[in-house]
């Protein structure tokens, strides 16, 4: 076995930022007993290591297999540095409380050049926590952890860390910052981590805009009681079944929502929108749902379940659950398909238990809503 202390500089190129690179690269380094460290320079990311050869080529085999399992990045450039005497001379590495392998803070213009990954779509075991009575975060409309969330609809700048994001506002509670700070966790360096506690909380607004809780001061006492809060989801999906359409404000932005089953909602979302001719995807509770609608194959099934949620296009089974439904386009004979890619819109159309036509509230041409104020002023009375 090859022993021999070694000093390894590699250069990581591709979408680094916001896929849990640096947790990933901190706990295998530890796991190998590497000291070194990981830090931001300019359009790569640099990962210095120390230690025995042999275990330095574990740690470059495990490495260069997770940049293979559909991770955007690649080692790019490999150097071997003269070996530091104690690991506090290698560049970026301080002894901390059991090892000496270290995160550096994202600094320098040089690392806002660093290109930032799209959001992704709810991992399985954040699926899995959502459905887990006991876990805390069960049902919780927000849930994220350092592999799945939004990314770029939340960042403000790169590098994608918390205080350069829309949820630096939410300051993460005791638990929280627990996790984010335990190696051990699959929310260790999570910048989106939250909680019911410490997150951002779903809100039902009448169609004045009006939030419940907040139509005057004895009611808005009586709403300060749990059981009298009424459930956003449970209100939304009420307003669907009865034919509504519904403005919700996810993670990634605002979208319209109706029963893609009802043809006339369908028909009242696409006068709003002005968007009579061209079809609406649709947002389908499961796989299941997808094949009672959609011829499905296992490449389109892996498409539409894959971290980057796109909208499949496929062709309408003859008799389907959707035949009849005007998804704007009845004569179509595909349906734009995609799977609920966050938690609010799992958790929404899991309650509806069919299909629903999902779509950006934004129209065309006019720039990006983002603001509560003016999503209710756009629509106010309609939706
Ligand atoms: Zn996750
Ligand atoms: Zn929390």
């Amino acid at each position: 076995m090859d022993v021999r202390p070694k000093r390894i500089v590699f250069a990581i190129d591709g979408l680094v930022q916001g896929v849990g690179f640096r947790p990933f690269i901190e706990r295998l380094a530890r796991q190998h007993g590497l000291s070194g460290g990981v830090k931001n320079c300019g359009q790569s990311v640099q990962v210095e290591v120390q230690g025995p050869a042999l275990a330095i080529d574990r740690f470059r085999i495990e490495m260069q297999t997770e940049s293979l399992a559909g991770q955007q990045w690649a080692v790019t450039a490999e150097n071997e540095r003269p070996v530091a005497l104690d690991s506090t001379s290698l560049d970026f590495s301080e002894p901390g409380p059991g090892s000496t392998f270290k995160i550096s803070p994202s600094v320098g213009i040089a690392a806002q050049r660093l290109p930032l990954v799209a959001d992704r779509a709810i991992c399985a075991e954040c699926r899995d926590e959502l459905a887990d009575s006991t876990n805390r975060r069960y049902r919780y409309p927000f849930i994220s952890c350092a592999r799945c969330g939004p990314r770029f609809s939340i960042a403000t700048m790169a590098p994608f860390d918390r205080e350069r994001t829309t949820m630096a506002r939410f300051p993460p509670c005791a638990e929280c910052v627990d996790e984010y700070e335990s190696i051990a966790n699959r929310r260790y360096h999570a910048q989106t981590i939250s909680c019911r506690n410490c997150g951002p909380q779903l809100q039902w607004r009448d169609s004045q805009g009006i939030a419940s809780g907040l139509l005057d001061s004895l009611q808005s006492d009586l709403l300060q009681n749990d059981r009298l809060q009424p459930d956003p989801l449970a209100e939304a999906v009420t307003v669907l079944r009865a034919g509504g359409v519904v403005a919700i404000k996810s993670v990634s932005g605002f979208h319209l929502a109706v029963l893609a089953a009802n043809a006339g909602a369908v028909a009242r979302l696409g006068k709003l929108k002005n968007r009579q001719r061209k079809p609406f995807a649709v947002m389908f509770p499961s796989l299941d749902a997808v094949n009672a609608s959609c011829h499905l194959s296992t490449a389109e099934e892996q498409w539409l379940t894959g971290p980057a949620a796109p909208i499949v296009l496929l062709d309408k089974r003859v008799g389907g659950d959707l035949t009849g439904a005007a998804t704007g386009a009845a004569d179509n004979p595909r349906i734009g398909a995609m799977m609920p890619a966050c938690a609010t819109h799992l958790l929404l159309v899991a309650a509806l238990a069919e299909p629903v036509v999902m779509t950006s509230l934004n129209r065309y041409g006019a720039p990006v809503v983002c603001r509560n104020e003016i999503a209710i002023e756009q629509f106010r009375g309609q939706v």
